[in-house]
C-alpha cells in the first residue's frame, strides 16, 4: 500500500477569490497559493477577506513551503497576512514572486520568508514533495500549473489558465507536457479552474484585443487616449503601449501599482518598450493631447484608484475633458459594476468619450471557457476530478463538463472550502472538515467577526437608538432620563414627539421593574432594551440597533 495523500481546501471552492489549499504527504504540508478576496457590498467596511488560517496555525510546524501558481492577488495576496504568524519559503516564477514580494515588503515581513525562483517545466524536490511547474497562459505572465508526483500518482492543479494559441509572449499552456503525463503513469487527480465553465465556446486570444486597440487608436487620432486595465496584466499593457507608440504617441503611467508593475516587468524583460517613448506623467502637458497615451489603474472603479480620481476631477496629473477618449480594457468583476458605472458617468460628464467592453472587444478573459476545458480534459484524461476556483455553480458546471468528457460521476468529487480529501490506493474520499470561515480584514487583521458584520448591517440599514437612564438602585427610582439619542432611526428634530413617547414607554417599564424589586443593572438594561424595542417596532415598523445604558447612582 502506498502512503496516502491528503488535500485540505481552505479557500476558492465556493467563491471567486482567496484561493488556498494544502497538500499533505509524509506528514509534511505544502501550501498551494494563499490569496485574498475582495469584499462584496454587504460586508460593510471590510477591506478584504482571507482564508481561515486556524488549521494552518495549528499545524504550523509541519509546513514545508508555499508554491504560488501566479501573481494575482486572489492567489498570493494573503501571504502578507499568513507570514505575520508563520514563516516558510515561497516558490514561484520571477514575476509571481515579484508581485507577491511587493506586498510582503510593504508589511515588513521579508525576514519571514525566502523567495525561490523556479523556471518553466522545472521539477524540484521541496521536502518530500516532488513538484513540477508547467507553463500556462493567463492574464498575468509566467503563470504555472502544478503537477505533484506523489506516492498516489500524479496530481495536477491547473492554476488559472486559458488556452490561447497565439499569446502575446508566445508562451502557450503546455498541453504537450500534460498529455505526456497522462500517457505516462496517468493523471490520478485533476483539480481544474472553474471560473469560466459556464461560458460557451472558447476564450478569444489575447492578441484579438491588440487588433481592436489599434483600430481605436486609428479612429481617435486627434484625441488624447487614456486606458484602464489591471496593473498585473503585462501583456495588455504591452499591447496598449505598442498601439500607442506605433501611432506616434508617448506613453505615461498613472497609479502606483501600474508604475510598480511596469518597472518590475521591464526589469524582468517581460515588457519590452523603448525608453524614449515613456514619459513621466508630470510631463504629459509638454506634448499635444493627440501625442499622448496614459495607461492607468482603476479599471474596477476602485474609489481611491487613479481613474476614479480622474473621473471626479481630483487627479493631480490629468484633467479629463472633451479632448479625451477613455478605453476600459477590462471587464468589471461581479460586484464592481456599480463603481465602474459611476466612474464612466463621471468621465462622460466631463465630456470624454468612453469605450468599454460593451461597445468594443477591448478585453479578453484570462480563463478557459467550456470548450477549452473540454480540450484540457481530453488531453489529461484524469482518473479523478475535483473542480476548483469558482462559486458553487461554476464548479457544478465544470463537473458537468468532466462527465461529458467521460469521467464517471463516481469519480467526480464536488468539494467546498473546509473539505479534506484523502487519496489512497482505493480511491478518493472526503474524510474530514477543517475550519474555513471568512477571515474579515478591516485595517488590522483578525478583529472583525460575523457578529461585528451583523451589527454593521443593522447599523447601516436601520440605525441605532441609544437609551440612557440613571437609577437610584437603593431607593428603587429613576433619577435622570430616560434620554434617547438616535442616529439613522428617525430625523430627531422632526420626531420630538415620537422620542418623548419612547422615553415615556421606557420610563414606565423601568419603574415597573424597580417596583417589582429588580435591582440588577443587567436585568434593568434588558428591560430597557425590550421596552424600547417594542415601542420602536410598533410605532415605526423598524428594527434599529437598541443600546440600553443603565447608570447607577
Ligand atoms: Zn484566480
Ligand atoms: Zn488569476
Amino acid at each position: 500500500m502506498a502512503a496516502p495523500v491528503r488535500i485540505i481546501f481552505l479557500g476558492g471552492l465556493g467563491e471567486i477569490g482567496r484561493n488556498c489549499m494544502v497538500v499533505e504527504q509524509n506528514d509534511r504540508l505544502l501550501i498551494i497559493d494563499c490569496g485574498l478576496m475582495f469584499p462584496n457590498a454587504d460586508m460593510h467596511g471590510i477591506d478584504l477577506v482571507l482564508p481561515d488560517f486556524t488549521w494552518l496555525r495549528a499545524n504550523s510546524d509541519r509546513i514545508e513551503a508555499c508554491v504560488a501558481t501566479h501573481g494575482h492577488e486572489d492567489h498570493v495576496g494573503g501571504l502578507q497576512f499568513l507570514l505575520r504568524e508563520l514563516s516558510f519559503p515561497i516558490y514561484g516564477s520571477p514575476l509571481t514572486l515579484g508581485l507577491a514580494r511587493n506586498r510582503i515588503e510593504e508589511a515588513g515581513l521579508l525576514g519571514k520568508t525566502e523567495f525561490v525562483n523556479i523556471v518553466d517545466n522545472e521539477r524540484r524536490k521541496i521536502g518530500p514533495f516532488d513538484v513540477e511547474f508547467i507553463p500556462v497562459t493567463h492574464s498575468v505572465p509566467q503563470a504555472h500549473a502544478i503537477a505533484l508526483h506523489t506516492p498516489q500518482g500524479v496530481i495536477v492543479h491547473s492554476g488559472d489558465f486559458k488556452i490561447d494559441l497565439t499569446p502575446v509572449d508566445d508562451r502557450r499552456t503546455d498541453l504537450a507536457r500534460l498529455g505526456a503525463l497522462a500517457a505516462g503513469d496517468g493523471i490520478r487527480l485533476l483539480m481544474l479552474d472553474s471560473t469560466n465553465a459556464e461560458e460557451r465556446g472558447s476564450a478569444p486570444s489575447e492578441r484579438t484585443v491588440g487588433v481592436v486597440l489599434r483600430q481605436l487608436f486609428a479612429e481617435h487620432k486627434s484625441q488624447r487616449i487614456i486606458t484602464a486595465s489591471f496593473a498585473s496584466h503585462i501583456h495588455r499593457v504591452q499591447q496598449i503601449a505598442e498601439a500607442a507608440i506605433d501611432a506616434g504617441r508617448v506613453v505615461a503611467t498613472l497609479g502606483r501599482s501600474m508604475n510598480n508593475n511596469m518597472r518590475l516587468a521591464r526589469d524582468l524583460g517581460l515588457l519590452k518598450l523603448p525608453d524614449k517613448s515613456i514619459v513621466d506623467i508630470e510631463e504629459i502637458d509638454d506634448y499635444p493631447p493627440e501625442k499622448v497615451c496614459v495607461i492607468s489603474t482603476g479599471s474596477q472603479g476602485e474609489p481611491m484608484a487613479a481613474l476614479s480620481l480622474l473621473a471626479r476631477g481630483e487627479s493631480k496629473f490629468v484633467k479629463v475633458g472633451p479632448q479625451d477618449t477613455v478605453i476600459f480594457s477590462s471587464h468589471a468583476i461581479p460586484g464592481n459594476e456599480g463603481n465602474v458605472n459611476r466612474v464612466i458617468d463621471g468621465l462622460l460628464r466631463a465630456g470624454a468619450e468612453v469605450v468599454h467592453s460593451g461597445i468594443a472587444d477591448v478585453h479578453a478573459t484570462g480563463h478557459a471557457q467550456a470548450e477549452d476545458l473540454k480540450t484540457y480534459l481530453s488531453i489529461t484524461e484524469p482518473e479523478w476530478f475535483v473542480p476548483i476556483h469558482g462559486e458553487y455553480h461554476h464548479m457544478v458546471a465544470n463537473a458537468h463538463l468532466a462527465r461529458v468528457m467521460g469521467v464517471p460521476q463516481s469519480r467526480i468529487v464536488l468539494c467546498e472550502d473546509g473539505d479534506v480529501i484523502e487519496i489512497t490506493d482505493d480511491g478518493i474520499e472526503r474524510t474530514d472538515r477543517v475550519p474555513a470561515g471568512m477571515l474579515y480584514v478591516d485595517g488590522i487583521v483578525g478583529d472583525v467577526g460575523q457578529g461585528v458584520l451583523r451589527d454593521r448591517k443593522v447599523l447601516s440599514e436601520e440605525g441605532v437608538v441609544v437609551v440612557v437612564v440613571t437609577v437610584d438602585v437603593a431607593a428603587g427610582k429613576v433619577l435622570v432620563g430616560p434620554e434617547v439619542i438616535t442616529r439613522g432611526w428617525v430625523y430627531a428634530p422632526e420626531a420630538e414627539d415620537l422620542i418623548d413617547e419612547a422615553c415615556l414607554a421606557v420610563s414606565k417599564a423601568v419603574e415597573h421593574a424597580l417596583s417589582n424589586g429588580t435591582r440588577d443593572v443587567d436585568a434593568l438594561e434588558k428591560e430597557v432594551r425590550r421596552a424600547a424595542g417594542k415601542f420602536v417596532s410598533e410605532r415605526t415598523k423598524r428594527r434599529p440597533m437598541i443600546v440600553p445604558i443603565v447608570m447607577e447612582m
